[in-house]
């Protein structure tokens, strides 16, 4: 069965065109401390911490209170990990949306069946993981940001948004996708506000639906 897609999905149909680093790159690109680096710098940093995200053991178990609630439409968002108290709050109406987009752009083989809330769910371990133990040192010294050398020894900076595109990849293999939930993420977002609405006068919200 062949469904007709609005622009905005065939917009984010075609996205698969695009490999998953360059998804990790566009992600860093947006952080505006990486305003104006070099897009192959971003790439490597992306590749690397993807890597990194891989190697970590696949369903991390998650020790934090897990809530489920709706707004993440609103908020444009699948989950969101808070540290005080630990607490992985998962946006059901948001997971819907995507199991129904992934539907509607025939990615099921890539994106199995449920696969979106246990993915979201080892994407938050892995930033609990991160927040407490030393997968954080671990990171830095995979994407090898070497600002200070001193004596023979190296100090690695921090590179904003490793984290989100190390979780992702970890959330990829424990969930068993075909592609990074970014595809889907940026899918989500095309949906949500298609190109040249808001240049065309027909300004949306964060769900998409045109503002009156
Ligand atoms: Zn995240």
């Amino acid at each position: 069965m062949t469904l007709a897609l609005t622009r905005a999905e065939r917009t984010a149909r075609d996205l698969a065109y695009l490999d998953d680093t360059e998804f990790g790159a566009r992600l860093l690109a947006s952080t505006p401390v990486h305003a104006g680096r070099d897009h192959g710098l971003l790439r490597e940093w992306a590749a690397a911490a993807a890597a990194f995200g891989t190697s970590l053991p696949a369903a991390p178990p998650v020790t934090a209170r897990v809530v489920e609630r709706d707004g993440g439409l609103a908020l444009g968002m699948l989950a969101r990990y808070r540290s005080r108290p630990a607490t992985v709050e998962l946006y059901t109406d948001a997971i819907a949306a995507a199991e129904e987009l992934v539907d509607r752009l025939g990615w099921r083989a890539l994106f199995p069946r449920g696969c979106v809330r246990t993915a979201a769910l080892a994407h938050e371990a892995v930033h609990e993981r991160l927040h407490h133990g030393p997968g954080k040192a671990e990171l830095k010294r995979a994407l090898g940001h070497v600002v200070l050398s001193f004596g023979g020894r190296q100090v690695y900076g921090y590179v904003a948004g490793a984290d989100e595109i190390a979780a992702h990849a970890c959330a990829a293999r424990t969930a068993g996708l075909g592609r990074s939930p970014l595809l889907l993420a940026e899918a989500l977002s095309a949906i949500a506000a298609p190109p040249g609405a808001e240049a065309a006068g027909q300004p949306r919200d964060r769900r998409g639906r045109r503002r009156r």
